[in-house]
């Protein structure tokens, strides 16, 4: 699902983000990529999603080189996968429904797919009484479900979540992680990026740590096998 083959970034001005990278996150996974700040977790995410290219070595998502795709292919592959940002991202003019309506919309799907589809991924995420309220209505972990039904919207098979603790409650965090543990065992790939300890030690999963640009940990206890296509 996601290869890093001996990777480094390099920013403009010779800030070294990612030194010498490799991993291997399989389909159906759920990850946790964990580092201090400043470790390279943003360029990891950045290198995935191809908002930045790789200085030296290969990106693959999907069987895709990343490193090679053309900026027209870019936003299919960003279609693949959803990402809950750390400070939701949400249009505070327009209501819960309007916001993932919206991510629907600018993807040309007709009304009619919208309108049956966008409740069915807020009954997913728990949130189909809010669906209305616009996002200063909603408490922190509310808009974040709300941001979790809009990732969902396009069917991914990776879901990757930027620092899901920062702006709620550890009550509401611990929801949030059943909440991304019941999407992964639809087999959907998951990603967490985080700077918590605690919370990637608290679930047994495998957690890859990065420090100053380098992997310095893998506890690689990932699923042996590959799970199936999704309908969700
Ligand atoms: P994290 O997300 O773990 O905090 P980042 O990936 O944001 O880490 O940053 C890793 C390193 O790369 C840091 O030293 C940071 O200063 C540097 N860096 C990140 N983005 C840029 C950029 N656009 N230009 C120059 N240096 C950058």
């Amino acid at each position: 699902m996601i290869v890093f083959d001996r990777v480094s970034k390099v920013y403009p001005g010779g800030n070294t983000a990612l030194k010498n990278v490799s991993l291997h996150i399989k389909k159906g996974e759920f990850v946790f990529v964990l580092g201090h700040s400043g470790a390279g977790k943003s360029t990891f995410l950045k290198l995935i999603l191809r908002e930045e290219k790789a200085t030296s070595g290969r990106v693959y998502v999907n069987g895709k080189d990343l490193t090679r795709m053309k900026e027209r292919e870019v936003p299919y592959l960003r279609r693949n996968m959803g990402v809950v940002f750390q400070d939701f991202r949400l249009i505070p003019s327009m209501t819960a429904y309007e916001n993932v309506a919206f991510a629907m919309r600018v993807t040309n799907i007709p009304e009619k797919k919208i309108a049956s589809r966008v409740p069915y991924v807020f009954s997913l995420v728990g949130l189909s009484e809010k669906m209305d309220k616009y996002p200063d209505e909603l408490s922190g972990g509310e808009q974040q479900r709300v941001a979790l039904a809009r990732a969902l919207v396009h069917s991914p098979q990776l879901i990757i979540a930027d620092e899901p603790t920062g702006n709620i409650d550890p009550e509401l965090s611990l929801e949030m992680m059943e909440l991304l543990s019941a999407i992964n065992s639809v087999g959907i790939t998951v990603v967490v990026v985080t700077h918590e300890h605690e919370l990637a030690r608290h679930f047994s999963k495998r957690v890859i740590t990065i420090d100053h640009g380098s992997v310095i940990g893998d506890s690689q206890t990932h699923r042996e096998e590959e799970v199936g296509e999704v309908i969700l």
